[in-house]
């Protein structure tokens, strides 16, 4: 009988084949005193066991491949390792086996225990969920230490895998093999497994409590990652309606990545730029094999959260110079410091603040702390005579600001000139628009600058003073606000009345959904996570644009998202007919985005 589920759709694709059900949650072991064991060798024989692990992390990572999000998944391996030496979980298991003489498994399953306590009394769901990663470190030292425990997950050789829990190394270890889909009980849209799917581009599905219990090795089953849809033994006119499905998105992807680097043109000959947004150096080599043409938004502030202590001016210098010549020909925007609001680092007192979104952020705060500004300055001026380098401010909200910067610069110029270092003569200056203030006195803003970026996370945040990650307001936080849209439309008229660019560096920029109105609102460059460049790109090229201008400057008239989504919506169905699978239209809808936050949250 046909049996359908419904979980998160964790990774897009259909996936058809054969399941292989895993219940094991954790190897078996022995608990065992150590009776005539001297205790140092087991010790040895733990320390040996963790020692493997390790290596087979560091071949894991260094066997993957830049293929986005590789950030990501570098970065829970490195977590894995960290574990691996944290004092409380490898001391304080070498303590046990030595002080209670038992065995390494026991020993280890203690402090596993003593650590899901800890993690257990952590409000933060995210934070506490993060106990899987101590999970997963845990079970492979067990499969290590007992080599005999074959895992059904080692003997898999393809098709569907429905297991309980699989940790990214098991995931990533599994891709070599002939999978066709992942399904876990546990898991969120943020879960690592889920993270993992999507570097390897492996329809999954996550989430569905108990799947484990109905289906059955041998059963066929179909993973729909898009929709969050499991069905088991499907009936053939099922089966038949998902090969097809199946074969198109194949199709499609391949067709889609085929747009990676032509240029993103419309039908009538409109183009614009497609760069990315990064946040580390080793984003780099995938940006360009996905066809950014150039860093649209560089978030800095991530270089410096990484580090233990303020970075200085020659470890700047040498860092921002390797994406520069990484980049090159294309340009780098360097939006300066936005530390603040809801990106902190540690070894930055910022103070306790009530209100930190409309706080000591950004620009404000390097306008106060003018040393750590000047150094990153004085570092990406150095950095500029390796290639295009392109200048941006973040949350800017008076001339007063710009004025003070750019003075700041001349200075800075003139100090390295001085002191005999280079740089380009021509380093473009920008502001990001984020607050309403600055759409307002836009007019003013394009005179002093060389192209404007619009910052749509805050800008929406500022403008409908929605806080952007407060779950309670979610339903209110509206792109398609009329309120949103007539503002980007000031923004570009006068930026283009000055002559000068306009970026849309925002989520808005790489949804499916929102880039059409952009494009129609007459934005010049977007800025993206490169995952998305080649479908935005493939959507551009769909695009008439000026039937999209035209239509955009009717859904100008209006006064109400509703009927702005009613109009806009019943078009671009009819234009983007072609790319239904790839747009979650639900997500237009209050009720979508809600029910697209909740399945983020949700994590068993
Ligand atoms: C934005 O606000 O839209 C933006 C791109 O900046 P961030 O998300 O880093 O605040
Ligand atoms: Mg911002």
């Amino acid at each position: 009988m046909e049996q359908r589920f419904k979980g998160i759709g964790a990774s897009p694709g259909i996936g058809i084949g054969e399941v292989v059900v895993i219940k094991d949650k954790r190897p078996r072991f022995i608990y065992q005193f150590l009776l005539n064991t001297d205790a140092n060798q087991e010790v040895k024989r733990f320390q040996q066991a963790v020692q493997k692990v390790k290596e087979e992390i560091d071949q894991l990572k260094n066997n993957l491949s830049y293929k986005a999000p590789f950030k990501e998944v570098k970065q829970i391996l490195e977590t894995y390792k960290g574990i691996l030496s944290d004092p409380m979980f490898y001391q304080a298991t070498i303590n046990r086996i030595k002080e209670e003489k038992i065995n390494a498994e026991w020993a280890l399953m203690k402090s596993l225990q003593k650590i899901e306590k800890i993690f257990g009394e952590i409000e933060d769901e995210y934070l506490r969920q993060r106990v899987q990663d101590v999970q997963h470190i845990t079970n492979r030292i067990l499969n290590v230490l007992n080599p005999n425990h074959k895992k059904n997950a080692q003997t898999f050789t393809g098709g569907i895998l429905i297991t309980h829990d699989l940790s990214p190394a098991e995931a990533i270890k599994l891709s070599a093999k002939q999978i066709s889909g992942f399904v876990t009980e546990t898991g969120g849209l943020t879960s690592h497994v889920a993270i993992v799917a999507q570097a390897l581009n492996l329809p999954a599905v996550v989430g569905i409590k108990g799947i484990t219990e109905h289906a059955k090795s041998g059963n066929l089953a179909i993973v729909d990652g898009q929709k969050g849809i499991v069905i088991i033994n499907p009936t053939v006119e099922v089966l038949n309606k998902y090969k097809k499905k199946q074969k198109q998105y194949h199709i499609f992807c391949k067709e889609i990545g085929s747009y990676a680097h032509l240029p993103a043109q419309t039908i009538d000959g409109h183009t614009l730029k497609v760069m990315a947004n990064i946040e580390l150096f080793e984003e780099v080599p995938s940006i360009l094999e996905l066809g950014a043409e150039g860093i649209g938004l560089f978030r800095t502030e991530f270089f410096y959260i990484q580090q233990n202590v303020l970075p200085d001016e020659e470890s700047l210098y040498q860092y921002f110079t390797k994406v520069v010549k990484a980049v090159h020909p294309h340009p780098v925007t360097f939006r300066t410091l936005d530390f603040g609001g809801d990106k902190m680092t540690a070894h930055l007192d910022l103070g306790k603040e009530v209100n930190p979104a409309l706080g000591l952020r950004a620009i404000r705060f390097c306008l106060k702390q003018k040393d750590i500004f000047k150094t990153q300055l004085r570092a990406i001026l150095r950095a500029s005579v390796h290639g295009q380098v392109r200048l941006l401010f973040p949350l800017i909200s008076s001339l007063e600001e710009i004025i003070e910067t750019k003075q700041i610069l001349t200075s800075l110029k003139k100090e390295l000139a001085a002191e005999g270092y280079t740089f380009s003569s021509h380093i473009p200056i920008g502001i990001m628009v984020e607050v309403p203030s600055a759409v307002t006195l836009i007019d003013f803003f394009v005179k002093e600058v060389d192209f404007i970026s619009i910052g749509t996370n805050d800008l929406i945040q500022y403008a409908l003073a929605i806080d952007r990650d407060n779950e309670q307001v979610a339903y209110l936080y509206e792109p398609l606000h009329p309120a949103v849209l007539k503002m980007i439309s000031q923004i570009v008229d006068a930026a283009h009345k000055k002559g000068i660019t306009v970026s849309v560096c925002g989520e808005m920029a790489r949804n499916p959904l929102y880039v059409p109105i952009l494009v129609g609102l007459g934005v010049d460059e977007l800025s993206l996570k490169a995952q998305n460049i080649p479908l935005i790109k493939r959507i551009i090229c769909a695009l008439h644009f000026k039937k999209i201008h035209s239509l955009v400057q009717k859904l100008l008239t209006m006064g109400s998202a509703q009927e702005i989504k009613r109009c806009y919506l019943q078009q671009l169905r009819i234009w983007l007919k072609d790319l239904e699978g790839f747009i979650d239209y639900d997500y237009i809808t209050a009720e979508g985005r809600n029910e697209r936050r909740r399945q983020e949250n949700r994590m068993h």
